[in-house]
């Protein structure tokens, strides 16, 4: 177990002088391996370098560009082992808010610290400081994987689409799947998309993934189609597919070949990846593909910060309220009022609502009684793969007659 005094610390702040002051501060508290960056970017290649990695970040909320949340959603995507210490100059409801959001992600977190910042405070959070548990086990999850690699697997077929199942609320149908791609590794076993998506945006290969992935999950649906099961089938599309006019020949081209219509198709765009880009290619491709009837999805919302400019610029059809909002919303109040407001905003723009991360029986109730359209999560179906899905159809037939969209009131 590393001693106390060794542990690797990592400072984001954008205040170049607020970093100095902490730099000092903890190496008065004998803690010497101290980094600091001054903005997200810079300090996310930190964390993807084994050997630069921090096992604990203190980290400010209000930075320009990437802010404090926009980085621990990126930490989530990297599955980052080390603890968390927010800091920041807000009042507390939104340090406590933001605190939540951290946990909701289960990142383990410290505390938050109010600017400015008194030794003492910060020395008391720092002793809370664990490493993290059996590390022994995690470390499969922290191998690194190369574009090189990727390339291969793309080439060799290795990505295999999952389904997960969406349906709608009052009755139970099974309206749809999202596709959701796994990579069957020779020797690592099933490796999750959260460890390869980056890359592949990264190493210029997303198109070549996402062109994969839309093959195989036309084909299946073509496959559902053909045995009288209506399903809309879901991709998810990366901002950096959005760069290119050919993207959207090639959705066109594969739903024809599959002789798939494009209102049984949708496009998750995740919202976060949305932001702060030039969204003027990306706004024309999916306004164009619209206009031929494909349907679009906003994912992750309420993850982001220009949400309302999305709605407002994009003719989204379908809003997918982020699981950080949904599972436990029921017991929460700040989820709660996030979950009621993306509900009804979306209802006012007559939008449908995907409830994702529906994990449980409470969180089922929950979209019942709230008047959800649709839901989607591990307490339905995990992801399936096509050959398990009409076995599952039949099991959770068997679960809606047993009662699941009967009110017990
Ligand atoms: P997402 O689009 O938000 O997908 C939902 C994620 O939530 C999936 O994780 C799913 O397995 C997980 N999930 C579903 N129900 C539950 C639940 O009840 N509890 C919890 N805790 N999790 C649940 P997965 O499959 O690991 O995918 C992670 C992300 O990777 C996706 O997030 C999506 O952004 C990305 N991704 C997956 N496939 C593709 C792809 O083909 N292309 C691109 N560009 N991104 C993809
Ligand atoms: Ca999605
Ligand atoms: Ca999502």
């Amino acid at each position: 177990m590393p001693n106390a005094t060794d542990i690797k610390i990592l400072i984001v702040d954008d205040d170049t002088f607020m970093l100095k002051i902490l730099t000092k501060m903890l190496n008065n508290q004998g803690l010497e391996s101290v980094e600091s960056c001054d903005n997200g970017s810079d300090a996310l290649a930190k964390i993807d370098d084994t050997d630069t990695c921090p096992d604990l970040i203190l980290l400010d909320l209000n930075m320009p560009n990437m802010d404090g949340i926009e980085f621990v959603r990126y930490l989530v995507e990297r599955k980052y082992q080390g603890s968390l210490i927010l800091v920041s100059g807000e009042d507390e409801r939104m340090l406590k808010t933001a605190e939540k959001l951290v946990h909701a992600h289960k990142i383990p977190m410290l505390g938050y610290l109010h600017k400015p910042v008194s030794p003492d405070k910060l020395a008391a959070i720092i002793q809370k400081w664990k490493p993290p548990e059996e590390p022994h086990l995690l470390q499969p999850e922290t191998k690194v994987y190369s574009a090189q690699m990727l390339q291969s697997a793309i080439s060799n077929h290795e990505l295999i689409n999952y389904y997960q199942p969406k349906v709608r609320v009052a009755t139970g149908d099974v309206i749809g799947v999202e596709t959701l791609v796994r990579w069957h590794h020779p020797t690592d076993g099933l490796v999750m998309p959260d460890r390869f998506i980056h890359i592949a945006e990264k190493g210029g290969l997303i198109n070549d993934l996402t062109c994969l992935v839309l093959k195989q999950a036309l084909a299946q649906a073509k496959i559902w189609h053909e045995s009288g099961q209506v399903l809309r089938v879901a991709i998810n599309v990366s901002m950096d597919n959005l760069a290119s006019l050919d993207f959207q020949d090639l959705v066109v081209n594969l739903a024809i070949e599959n002789g798939v219509s494009p209102q049984s198709i949708v496009l998750e765009v995740t919202e976060s990846q949305l932001m702060g880009a030039d969204t003027r290619v990306p706004l024309e491709i999916l306004t164009r593909l619209r206009l031929k009837r494909f349907h679009l999805s906003i994912d992750d919302f309420g993850t982001g910060h220009s949400s309302m400019a999305q709605l407002r610029d994009i003719p989204f059809d379908e809003l997918k309220i982020d699981q950080g909002f949904v599972h436990h919303a029921w017991a929460d109040e700040t989820l709660r009022a996030m979950y009621d407001a993306s509900l009804s905003m979306a209802k006012q723009l007559g939008m449908e609502v995907v409830a994702e991360g529906v994990a449980d029986l409470d969180d089922w109730t929950f979209l019942r009684q709230t008047g959800c359209d649709f839901a989607q999560g591990n307490f339905i179906s995990k992801p399936l793969q096509a050959d398990d899905f009409m076995k599952w159809m039949e099991d959770w037939q068997g679960r809606i007659d047993d009662g699941l969209v009967v009110d017990s009131d």
